[in-house]
């Protein structure tokens, strides 16, 4: 296993660390109140902290992102931030603010390998995972930011949540602790393009967040034409994984579909997919594409995003269309990420 940074371990890996060093365990509960629940930037800010053993301490250094920019939008205060990361990668994460409290939404990965064909992460491939401290400050920096607590986290930034399985493991069970930030694991979710054995073990962890499934189509013919994973799993595996996922911890599941103009928007998508999800406790999310200049597809009109809906509504199941954030902004995944490498010359170190 890697080495993981202090802000990575679990209370009770802290506190076997903290052991080694010769310290008492209570400075092992008083160093993850200051990462986690003070969200210190540095390690001089724990002034309950001894000095030598702060001293110990920054040996390694504490994992903190540096904001490099903000775009905020004019429309709804839907706020994207580009974070730079401890070796000079850069990632994007988005605050939003609904009825219900604040949305954070993080990415999982430098770069994702997953290759679906409308996405904007992953045009320049996979760099590498980003470790759970890594996704937890990106929750903690904006949270100083915007001076307002966060309550719900999505995982749907760039990057595949399945594919950095155990650091995505880790990093809920960090951001839901009693004893760090908090948030409840019911307002967490996780969306994944459908890595079938993860999804199955992931069912498995005793967590209770939601699991999110792009699957943006109907069938497997189509869905291969827009996503490379179907040709490893089919859709009836893909969903039979999730039922296993509502059966273990009885979390109502959520579909994400995008649509597409002319790809899979038509009333027989629609009919087609009703009949895959039938019996199954669902919602689906329906979000017109989000075009990116380096490929043509385009999103649905009005109309056909309307008779998609009513057709499924009609086949029993909910349904919602997704509100669009921050349209003024660069809106999809991994845009903002993508436009600023591309102005700043930035090279991606591979
Ligand atoms: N890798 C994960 C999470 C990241 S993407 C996953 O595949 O679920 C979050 C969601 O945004 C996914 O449903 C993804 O398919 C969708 N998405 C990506 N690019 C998009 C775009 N240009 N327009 C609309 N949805 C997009």
């Amino acid at each position: 296993m890697d080495h993981l940074d202090y802000k990575s371990l679990l209370p009770e890996e802290l506190a076997e660390r903290v052991a080694a060093m010769g310290e008492k365990p209570f400075r092992a509960k008083q160093l993850f109140a200051w990462m986690h629940k003070k969200q210190a930037v540095s390690y001089d800010e724990m002034t309950n902290l001894p000095g030598a053993f702060r001293d110990r301490l920054k040996e390694e250094p504490l994992t903190v992102l540096e904001c490099v920019r903000t775009q905020v939008s004019a429309i709804d205060g839907t706020r994207k931030y580009l974070f730079r990361l401890p070796d000079g990668h850069v990632v994007e994460s988005v605050w939003m603010r609904y009825h219900h409290g604040n949305s954070v939404c993080i990415s999982t990965q430098v770069g994702c390998r997953m290759g679906c064909a409308f996405c904007a992460s992953t045009l320049d491939g996979w760099l590498r995972n980003l470790t759970p401290s890594e996704m937890l400050e990106q929750v903690y920096r904006i949270q100083r930011l915007t001076g307002e607590r966060v309550s719900h986290v999505v995982l749907m930034g760039t990057g595949e949540p399945m594919d950095n399985y155990s650091h995505v493991v880790r990093f809920i069970r960090l951001v839901s602790h009693s004893q760090g930030n908090d948030i409840s694991q019911r307002n967490i979710t996780v969306s994944t393009c459908g890595l079938v054995p993860k999804i199955r073990q992931f069912a498995d962890e005793g967590l209770v967040v939601t699991l999110a499934l792009s699957l943006h189509a109907p069938n497997d013919e189509k869905r291969r034409g827009l996503m490379p994973v179907a040709r490893r799993y089919t859709i009836r595996e893909t969903v039979d994984a999730c039922r296993y996922y509502y059966e273990r911890t009885g979390r109502r599941l959520t579909f994400e579909y995008s649509l597409v103009a002319g790809e899979n928007d038509s009333g027989d998508d629609a009919a087609e997919l009703a009949g895959v999800l039938k019996g199954l406790n669902c919602h689906v999310n329906l979000i017109p594409v989000n075009p990116i200049k380096e490929r043509t597809f385009r999103p649905s009109g009005q109309k056909n995003i309307l008779r998609f809906k009513n057709k499924l509504e009609k086949c029993g199941i909910n349904v919602t269309i997704r509100r669009e954030m921050g349209r003024d902004i660069d809106g999809a995944c991994g845009q903002l990420r993508k436009s600023y490498m591309e102005k700043e010359g930035v090279a991606d170190r591979r």
